[in-house]
């Protein structure tokens, strides 16, 4: 492979830490459970976004942006990290939110508070049904009619520039399992906009690693969610001249934890964000982490991996949203 060459922000002091989860491991009887704490990465409160803006900021900066563009759902963890990369930067930023299901709370908690409190320079909201791109290109375009010059980033920073930065993450991966001679046979991820689990995997390949990666759906079919992360492994291949062939059979998504559909609890995830809590003292999140775990402790039961397997749960962040939703974890009285 062609050495990287593209410019890095960097967000995060040093590796994020690999921890062992003794009691969940002993709970479920099951293969021993690391997890990777990418929810303890730089920038507000963390998380798996991160990683992707490290590489998506300095291509901005580069370009000469004076502005951050991106869009989300009101929940959305990467508005939150590409608004307070903004902020690291000196930069200004403007969100575009999609209307919930439910309708649209000016008052909403969690990631919508830090929009606020982070000094959003605009946020608009579409109907759900809106078309975030066009929405994005009218503010740019209403910015360059007044000198000023903006970056899109796509939903999730998931284009190749932003995978770079889990390809950077499963060399970290590699690096940590050198050193404390502990092999990961699967890395664990909640996969949505596709970035995390086609980095991980450009990561792994380049590195001719063995560990497999399985994403759990927070939305979308199977077909649907491993065509979307094949797509933009190829392109990340392609982008940064990795050799060698890339099989259809290294994306692995499981999609029997999505539930009624993206953001809408499950038992299941309930389930696994108390008992996380309760034997590890770690706090997940009900979009995307919770169905993760969920989709892994179900994958446990199933008997899908051995008993002396190393599994790495990758924590990718997300507790924000934990606290719009107590009617989930406080037992009514
Ligand atoms: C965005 C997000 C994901 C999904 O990552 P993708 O790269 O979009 O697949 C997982 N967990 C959290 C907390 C996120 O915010």
């Amino acid at each position: 492979m062609n050495p990287i060459r593209y410019e890095r922000r960097r967000y995060t002091t040093g590796q994020s830490p690999i921890e062992k989860l003794e009691r969940l491991s002993s709970h479920l009887g099951g293969p021993a459970i690391f997890i990777k704490r990418d929810d303890q990465l730089g920038l507000t409160v963390g998380g798996n976004k991160t990683r992707k803006l490290e590489y998506l900021v300095a291509d901005a900066l580069r370009q000469g942006a004076d502005t951050l563009i991106t869009c989300g759902a009101v929940q959305s963890n990467h508005c939150r990290l590409t608004l307070a990369a903004a902020v690291r930067e000196g930069l200004k930023c403007q969100l575009v939110l999609t209307e919930p299901a439910d309708g649209y709370h000016p008052q909403a908690s969690g990631n919508h508070l830090l929009f606020h409190l982070l000094g959003a320079e605009k946020i608009e909201v579409i109907p759900a049904d809106g078309d975030m791109q066009l929405v994005m290109e009218k503010l740019a375009q209403e910015l360059a009619s007044k000198g000023r010059k903006a970056y899109l980033i796509p939903v999730g920073g998931s284009n190749e520039l932003g995978s770079l930065g889990y390809m950077a993450c499963a060399e970290e991966i590699e690096q940590q399992a050198w050193e404390t001679g502990t092999a990961y046979d699967y890395v664990v991820t909640a996969t949505g906009s596709g970035g995390t689990q086609a980095g991980l995997l450009a990561g792994f390949m380049a590195r001719q690693s063995n560990t497999k990666v399985i994403g759990v759906n927070v939305s979308r079919d199977r077909a649907a969610q491993e065509s979307k992360v094949l797509d933009l492994l190829r392109s990340t291949a392609g982008m940064v001249g990795l050799q060698g062939e890339i099989r259809a059979e290294s994306v692995v998504c499981e999609d029997r934890y999505v539930g009624p559909g993206y953001a809408v609890p499950t038992a299941e995830m309930v389930e696994a964000v108390k008992l996380v809590a309760q034997t590890e003292g770690i706090l997940l999140d009900p979009v995307y982490t919770g169905k993760a775990m969920a989709g892994l402790i179900g994958l446990i039961r199933e008997g899908r991996f051995a008993k002396d397997d190393h599994i790495l749960f990758l924590h990718t962040g997300g507790s924000p949203a934990l606290y719009t939703v107590p009617q989930l974890f406080i037992p009514e009285s």
